[in-house]
Formats: structure tokens, sequence, C-alpha cells
């Protein structure tokens, strides 16, 4: 039955879209006349009666092999199925082979096994972050050894060198030794041939090293506003309460969201809704500085980290902002049209209060959740941890 494990039912893998598309591009035609063939030829993009029957073919092979093994019509199994009969999958063909050889059938539980194993190779946002800390690590090191190896190079050819000028000085038509100083000399040349080699390396290494730091940065930056994404805040909050406990200072943090954002988008469209985000963005970024740190949380909600200022200073700060904004009347540029005041409500925590910076986060949101139920366009402090 579809459905009937839990794992082959969600879109994991893209599987059910792959699935989707594959169908799409088997439906419609299996029926087609063969008189139309033609006129179908003709038509761009669609398909010939050969690619049809190689379609056909396909489903009635994938149908053989779900029978022959008593499997399911899952998803999952189809996808394997579909994946194994084309090729498309080079692991999951080479465990299918050997499954086979070894006990001759296939089962669900067997599939799921795989799918799940295929679905951990998968590149989440994390498993990229891990990838790149340790690409760096071993630029580091590499980078490190050829420091090294240069060094040593140089050296050798050093003393090469020195050994050679000795020979020649004292070895005046000595054959033997002529050729030792000629092949001291080459060994010199080699050494330098590597020097020059392990330096354009290191150019390569550092060029390489730079891409990853831009790569970097565009992984934790918000393309619509320029802000640090949620990614980048939740590493700076870690690094914000590390420094603050060692410098004892006071760190707070602010929760704020826009209020009725859905009426902006809905009355005056996604595009100046858009813009409203960025303008809001703007006037929360201009607090920033090294002891205050903004990002954008996601959809209409930004976070604000203040080190050095206790939760009622920090209260009073996001205040003003949220004073200001409200006090301008904001004209959308697509219309002329003026637009309602734009307001946000913001609640905001001792970050230091809680045993968890996420616990802090919750307390703040409370508070922004109890400003909202009391009017919005309002900033409330959060009670602190019972
Ligand atoms: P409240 O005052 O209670 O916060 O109401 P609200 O309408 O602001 O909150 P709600 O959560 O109902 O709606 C948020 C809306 O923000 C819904 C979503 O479509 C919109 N939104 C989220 N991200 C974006 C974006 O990047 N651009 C635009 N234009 N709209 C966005
Ligand atoms: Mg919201
Ligand atoms: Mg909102």
């Amino acid at each position: 039955m579809i459905g009937a494990h839990s794992s082959s039912a969600s879109p994991q893998h893209g599987l059910t879209d792959r699935l989707a598309r594959w169908a799409k591009g088997l439906s419609g035609r299996t029926d087609e006349p063969e008189e139309v063939e033609i006129t179908a030829r003709a038509r761009p993009g669609a398909a010939s009666s050969r690619e049809i029957n190689r379609r056909r073919q396909l489903y009635a092979d994938i149908g053989d092999f779900l029978f022959a093994h008593d499997l399911d019509l899952t998803p999952t199994n189809f996808s394997v199925a579909l994946d194994y009969l084309t090729g498309a999958n080079i692991g999951v063909e080479k465990a299918i082979r050997a499954v086979m050889m070894e006990r001759g059938k296939i089962t669900n539980g067997w599939i799921e096994a795989l799918a799940a194993e295929q679905r951990a190779d998968e590149v989440t946002p994390e498993s990229l972050a891990t990838m790149l800390d340790k690409v760096e690590e071993n630029l580091g090191q590499f980078t490190g050894l050829m420091h090294e190896s240069r060094k040593s190079a140089k050296d050798y050819g050093a003393a090469l060198q020195e050994q050679a000028k000795d020979l020649a000085s004292g070895t005046d038509g000595e054959p033997v030794l002529a050729r030792l100083v000629g092949l001291t000399r080459s060994m010199v040349e080699k050494t330098r041939a590597v020097e020059s080699q392990l330096r354009e390396n290191q150019k390569q290494t550092q060029a390489l090293r730079s891409s990853l730091e831009s790569a970097r940065r565009a992984a934790e930056q918000d393309h619509l506003t320029g802000l640090p994404n949620r990614r980048a805040f939740e590493g700076r909050l870690r690094d914000e309460v590390a420094l603050a406990l060692s410098t004892r200072e006071p760190l707070s943090i602010a929760f704020c969201d826009i209020d009725h954002f859905k009426t902006i988008n809905d009355t005056h469209g996604h595009d100046t809704g858009d813009r409203v985000l960025k303008f809001v963005a703007g006037l929360l970024a201009k607090v920033s500085d090294d002891r205050c740190h903004v990002a954008r949380h996601g959809g209409e909600e930004f976070v604000m980290l203040f080190r050095g200022k206790t939760a009622a200073e920090t209260c009073e700060a996001v205040d003003d902002v949220r004073e200001d904004l409200a006090g301008r009347s904001l004209v959308n540029r697509t219309n002329g049209e003026r637009m309602d005041r734009v307001s946000f409500s913001a609640g905001v925590a001792n970050v230091l209060a809680y045993d968890d910076p996420r616990a802090a986060l919750k307390a703040a949101d409370r508070a922004l959740y109890l400003a909202k139920e009391h009017g919005r366009n309002r900033v409330y402090l959060a009670a602190g941890p019972e």
C-alpha cells in the first residue's frame, strides 16, 4: 500500500517530484494513436513513437521488477527500481546487484534501509558547513606543510650550492669531481623548480581559501535585505555569550516583528512588501555596530543582540527605532500612494539570565507575543525565568 512506510510518503530526496515528472512524461502519450505519429513528431517537444515505446517498456520493466521481488507499490520502491533499471544511480545499481547475487531477492525493508542511506548522503546546509570547515582545516595544514617544505628546500639548495662551491674551488681538472659539481648544480636547479612550484601551489591555495570565505559569507547572508541570516545570527549569539561572560558585560536580545505585514502585502503587493522589509532592515542596521548585531530571523522578523546594554537599556534603544519608523509616512513607489503607518512590535530578554541562549530567545518571543496582544507598535520586556 502506498504510504505504508512512513519515510516513503515524505517528499525527501525529491522522490515524489522526480516520479511525478517521470510519470508526466509517460502519461498523455501512451495512448496516442499511431496515425498521428507524424504530426506528433513535427510538433516541437512531442515524443517520437520509439521514445514512447521505450518508456512503455521501462514502465513494464519497473512493474516486473517490483512484482518479481514482491515489493509494495511505494514511491521509494518505485524510485529505486527506476534508478536500478535506468542506471541513473550507480550506488543503487551496485547495491541491488550485490544483494541479488547474495540472496537473489530484495525486500521492502532492505529498500527502506538503502533509501535512508542515500538520504544520509544528501548535502544539507549543516553538512555543507562541516565540509567547508574540514576543507579549511585541511588547507591550513597543507599551507603549513608547504611552508615547511619550501623552507627545507631552500636550506637544502643553499647547502648544495655551498658544497658545489667548495668542490669547484679545490678540484681543478678532476673529472669525477667536475661531474659531481655538475650533478650538484642540476640538483640545485631541480630544487629551485620545486620551490617555484610550491610557491604557485601556495598562491592557488590562497585563492581557494578566499573563494571558500566568500561562499561562507554568501551562505550566511539574507539575499533580500543584505543582513546576516538566522544561521549567521545563531553563531554570533554563541560567540557573544562567551564574550559577554568573559568581559562581564550584560547581553540582551530583541525579537522584532513587523505589524500586520500580511496586510501590507495584500494591499500594496509583494514587491512593495519586499521594499518595506528592506527599509525596516536598513533602520535596524543603522543601530548595529561591533556591540549590536542585527539579523533577519525569517519572514518579517528581525533579531538584535546588544552587548554592554541591560535589557531595560535595550528596550529603550529598540523603542527609539520603533518610534522612528512609526513616525514616518511611507509612500508606495509604484503608484505614489501613501501607505498606512508601518510599525513593528518587539520583545526583549536578558540573555545571561537564562541557562541557554535559546531559552532567552524564546522569552523575547513570548514578550513580543504580549506586545502584539496588547495592541502592537510597542516594545515589551520579558519577565525573566521562573
Ligand atoms: P502580526 O502583526 O501579528 O505580526 O501580523 P502579520 O501580518 O505581520 O503576520 P503574519 O505571520 O500573519 O504574516 C506575515 C507575512 O509576511 C506572511 C508572509 O507572506 C509575509 N512574508 C514573509 N516573508 C516575506 C518576504 O520576504 N517578502 C514579502 N513581501 N512578504 C513576506
Ligand atoms: Mg511574524
Ligand atoms: Mg508580523
